[in-house]
């Protein structure tokens, strides 16, 4: 299960788990498409558009409220 991320690591701006900027590395790292929107500042690979998760689905699984910064 992907580690839905709160926050843009770079401008810490929210991405609620239905948002349609959230951009995801293979590795989880979790930007904004306005920070990143192709490849991952960390580890090199393809950022790709973060799948949403919605409904029942985020009841059972929630989104993580852990806020990870690159500083
Ligand atoms: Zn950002
Ligand atoms: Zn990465």
């Amino acid at each position: 299960m992907l580690d839905m991320r709160p926050n843009c690591e770079i401008c810490d701006r929210d991405l609620p788990a239905n948002s349609q900027i959230a951009r995801i590395c293979s590795l989880e790292c979790t930007f904004c498409s306005d920070c990143h929107d192709t490849i991952c500042p960390n580890c090199g690979g393809d950022l790709q558009i973060r799948p949403t998760r919605a409904g029942d689905m985020l009841k059972k699984y929630p989104a993580s409220t852990k806020r990870v910064n690159a500083s």
